[in-house]
């Protein structure tokens, strides 16, 4: 499966002056809610992410996808692995979970993003998860930025990633862009302003 091609497919794989949500900047932007907009190619992704889960044979009870940009990833690929599915959402800027979403002592969490670049929102909802007594045991996302170490990938993590090393990242593809520090921008340098791109159409 080529995961890049599906993006440029979608038009997903934006070209531009970007401030992505690790407030780097860099001159792509994937745009994850265009691939997602068709059901059939989310759950083809969704099946192929499940494939590695199962075949690293770890149990996942519940997936747990961070809203906004996890909640189709995730919702599709608890149906890949017939788990249960929450979301965690921002109140007041903090992650957490709400709309009577519960979690249980000893719960085996997965969560999952569309994207992961250093993994910041992921890991502030498995706190949030962890505050109500679940585990956390793996994280997932469609694809990796590069910056964490993915399941099958000799490369190490670089010193931005935020998950901890010891639990596995799953993604289905790495997408290695270029990414620079807001000082240190040749774009900005170059008299560009970068644009958040985000949930903006
Ligand atoms: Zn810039």
């Amino acid at each position: 499966m080529d995961i890049k091609q599906i993006y440029l497919d979608a038009d997903a794989m934006l070209e531009g002056h970007f401030k992505l949500s690790s407030l780097n900047h860099s001159s792509y932007y994937l745009q994850s809610a265009k691939v997602l907009e068709d059901p059939a190619t989310a759950k083809l992704l969704a099946d192929a992410l499940a494939d590695q889960i199962r075949a690293a044979e770890i149990e996942i009870d519940t997936v747990c996808a961070p809203a906004i940009g996890g909640l189709i990833a995730g919702f599709v690929l608890a149906q890949s692995l017939g788990a249960r599915y929450i979301f965690t959402e921002r109140v007041d800027s903090k992650m957490a979970l709400r709309r009577g979403f519960n979690v249980h002592r000893g719960e085996r969490i997965l969560i999952c993003e569309d994207i992961i670049t250093t993994g910041g929102s992921a890991m502030e909802a498995r706190a949030a998860i962890e505050s109500l007594g679940a585990t956390v045991v793996a994280f997932a996302s469609l694809a990796n930025r590069g910056f964490c170490s993915r399941e099958g990938s000799s490369k190490p993590d670089k010193i931005e990633c935020k998950l901890p090393e010891n639990l596995p990242l799953f993604a289905l593809a790495d997408f290695d862009f270029e990414m620079y520090a807001p000082d240190d921008c040749p774009l900005c340098k170059s008299g560009s302003i970068a644009v958040k791109p985000g949930s903006r159409g």
